[in-house]
């Protein structure tokens, strides 16, 4: 497990941690789903892989702008 991925992903409130949580979408059962057993990666930003809570098939989530503080760009 990435510890500065967890870190980021912990940092974030409860609510809103829920809220991402259960709302992956999976291939398999083609909606959204509850991610279990996940973990935290850092791929530039947090990307939470685990597996659907409906059927077990692998999951991910990306979390978008959740990433190691650094000086920020200009958007396009
Ligand atoms: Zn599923």
């Amino acid at each position: 497990m990435a510890k500065e991925a967890l870190e980021l992903w912990q940092g974030l409130p409860p609510d809103t941690r829920r809220m991402l949580l259960s709302n992956v979408w999976c291939g398999e059962c083609r909606k959204a789903v509850t991610i279990v057993d996940y973990h935290a990666e850092l791929k530039g930003v947090v990307v939470l892989q685990g597996f659907c809570g409906t059927c077990g098939h692998k999951v991910a989530r990306v979390i978008d702008d959740l990433a190691p503080k650094k000086p920020k760009q200009g958007k396009k």
